[in-house]
C-alpha cells in the first residue's frame, strides 16, 4: 500500500475544498424549488398577508428584494419564509422593489 506524500494530501485537501462549495450550491437551488409551499393561512405569512397571487402586477414575489428564487421558476426562496417557497407571483406587506 502507498503512503502519500505530504503535498498530495495538501493537493487533495484542495481540490475537496474547491468540490464542496459547488456543491452546496446545487444542492442548495435544488432544495429550494422543492421546498413546501408557503401556506397562506400560517401566522406568519397571515400577519404579512401573503397570497400566492398578487393584486398588483407591479408588485410581486419575483421583483421582490428580498425573493432569492430564479427569475423564470413558478415557486422560488424568499429570505422572509426560510424552508418554504414562496410563489413568483405572489405578494406579502414585505414587498420592497428589487433593486437592478
Ligand atoms: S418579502 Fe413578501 S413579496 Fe417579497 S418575496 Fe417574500 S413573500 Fe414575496
Amino acid at each position: 500500500m502507498k503512503t502519500m506524500t505530504r503535498r498530495e494530501v495538501l493537493r487533495l485537501a484542495g481540490g475537496a475544498t474547491a468540490i464542496i462549495p459547488l456543491a452546496m450550491l446545487t444542492t442548495h437551488q435544488a432544495v429550494a424549488t422543492d421546498m413546501p409551499q408557503v401556506d397562506p393561512e400560517d401566522a406568519t405569512a397571515k400577519a404579512l398577508g401573503y397570497v400566492h397571487a398578487s393584486e398588483n402586477a407591479e408588485q410581486l414575489c419575483n421583483n421582490c428584494q428580498l425573493y432569492t428564487g430564479e427569475a423564470e421558476a413558478e415557486w422560488g426562496q424568499c429570505t422572509i419564509f426560510p424552508g418554504k417557497s414562496v410563489n413568483a407571483q405572489g405578494w406579502c406587506k414585505s414587498w420592497v422593489k428589487k433593486m437592478a
